[in-house]
Parts: structure tokens; C-alpha cells; sequence
């Protein structure tokens, strides 16, 4: 996967970020800052869509 901060190597992730975990739904994912992300969830509530997220319980 590629993006424009790929493109110019900039530290970031293609993971969901959940603030209230700070935690990334990207295993990979060793910085779960908010700066690195594109994708951030704030509220368990929003998630109610996703059935895939390892720590949805
Ligand atoms: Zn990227
Ligand atoms: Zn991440």
C-alpha cells in the first residue's frame, strides 16, 4: 500500500488508530501516535461497523 506520506518517507502508519487504546489495529504498529495516523477512531462507538479489530471486546 502506498500513500502521498509513503511517497515521502514521512514516519506513518495505514493502520486505525483508537485513542482510547492507544492502540493501532495494525500489529505492526510500534507508534501509536496520533501524528503518524491517518485513520484515528476516538470512541468505542464508532468501531460498531468493524468486525475485524483484535481488542473490539
Ligand atoms: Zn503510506
Ligand atoms: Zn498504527
Amino acid at each position: 500500500m502506498t500513500c502521498p506520506d509513503c511517497s515521502a518517507e514521512l514516519a506513518h502508519c495505514h493502520g486505525t488508530l483508537l485513542t482510547w487504546l492507544a492502540e493501532c489495529t495494525d500489529p505492526a504498529c510500534a507508534d501509536p501516535d496520533p501524528l503518524n495516523h491517518n485513520l484515528i477512531i476516538t470512541t468505542p462507538e464508532d468501531l460498531a461497523p468493524a468486525t475485524h479489530l483484535p481488542h473490539a471486546a
